[in-house]
């Protein structure tokens, strides 16, 4: 079994923060994350994905553990549906595409979103009218302190909007070891929301398939979002706000332009990107933090920026838009 100690976390997190781990290892397994976790139990424990949906500031004082359980099985159909187990340590668009490839609908919307599969149900990820719990059936999770196997339903998981229980009472006590998809034998398609129609009008597209409906988004999202491979950054790093329907009204009136969303109880979400913007933020760099050019919720890391410095651009970011509009950021990203 080989330790690595003082690991720098650099290659595994999409900022490119260079956090140094006391301790790393990869589990492909349930058993092989019990034997990690008996070895180090004097430590705390992070479990690790794809890394691109969190911001080191400091260097972690336990052991890292990235999980790479593999295996895409079909575990039973019916006449709707396909229920797919995958591991959690399956890359998130490459588990999409090989659903597409197997006419599994249900998750072509969120091509293309990074990290791996065991994240997914953390902040029930989404994109372009479609939320992980819309096919969400089931998923087998580690307790890290108790070292044995959970299984949770739908309705233990507390799905909300880029939420879970995951993230809040089980937050850092569970190791996602599988996830159970429903995925429909025959499609819904989503195509309302954003420029998916117009995008498919300019590939042509005549008959509407989940493979033209995954490449439409595939083309909106490289021509809308910063790969980070290029710059490093976290997707979007604050979460649209959710206000009600009389503060809206408030705000309508004294910024006519403000961008905002039907959302559930009358309530209204607002457009995060549009605040931040008329902030001044976008485009702004200190150092080798800032926040994107074209995607103001995006704050990006142009090279050498620490967690801590980015982190404080965001506070900065969050305290100007709270003066100017009194509504309160909550970060999407998952500070460490
Ligand atoms: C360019 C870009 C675009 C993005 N677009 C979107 C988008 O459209 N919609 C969206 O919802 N998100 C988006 N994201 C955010 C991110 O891709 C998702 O949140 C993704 O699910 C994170 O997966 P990950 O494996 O990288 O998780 P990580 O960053 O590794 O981890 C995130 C959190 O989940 C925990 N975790 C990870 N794996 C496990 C596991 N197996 N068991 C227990 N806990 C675990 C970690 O401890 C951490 O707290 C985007 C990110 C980037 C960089």
């Amino acid at each position: 079994m080989q330790i690595h100690e003082n690991f720098s976390l650099r290659p595994y997190n999409t900022f490119a923060i260079d956090a140094k781990a006391r301790l790393f290892n990869k589990f492909s397994s349930a058993e092989e994350l019990e034997e990690y976790l008996m070895l180090y139990s004097q430590y705390p424990v992070f479990v690790l994905g794809g890394g691109s949906n969190i911001l080191f500031t400091k260097d972690y004082a336990g052991v890292v553990l990235k999980n790479e359980i593999k295996g895409i099985e079909v575990q039973h159909e019916d006449t709707e549906h396909v229920y797919v187990k995958t591991g959690a340590g399956e890359n998130w668009h490459q588990f999409v595409l090989h659903c597409i490839n197997h006419s599994w609908a249900g998750i072509e919307n969120l091509s293309l979103i990074p990290g791996n599969v065991g994240a997914s149900p953390i902040q029930n990820i989404g994109a372009y009218g479609v939320e992980l719990d819309n096919v969400f059936w089931s998923l087998e999770a580690f307790h890290l302190a108790e070292r044995r196997i959970h299984t949770f339903t739908m309705a233990d998981c507390e799905f909300g909007y880029r939420d879970s229980i995951f993230k809040n009472s089980y937050k850092d006590q569970f190791a996602i070891l599988s996830v159970t998809f429903q995925l429909r034998k025959k499609p819904i398609f989503h195509v309302s929301y954003g420029a998916i129609t117009e995008e498919l009008e300019k590939m042509g597209v005549k008959d509407l398939s989940i493979k033209a409906i995954s490449q439409a988004v595939i083309n909106i999202r490289s021509s809308k979002l910063p790969d980070p491979e290029k710059i490093a950054n976290s997707g979007s790093f604050f979460k649209n706000p959710i206000v009600s329907g009389g503060k809206y009204e408030e705000l309508k009136l004294k910024f006519p332009g403000i961008i905002a969303y039907p959302s559930v109880k009358g309530n209204v979400k607002l457009a995060a990107g549009w605040m931040i913007e008329q902030c001044g933020w976008k485009g702004y760099r200190k150092g080798d933090a800032g926040c994107h050019a074209k995607q103001a919720l995006v704050l990006v890391n142009y090279g050498n920026a620490t967690g801590k410095e980015i982190y404080d651009l965001s506070e900065e970011i969050l305290q100007s838009v709270n003066e100017k509009f009194g509504v309160t950021l909550e970060r999407e990203v998952n500070i460490i």
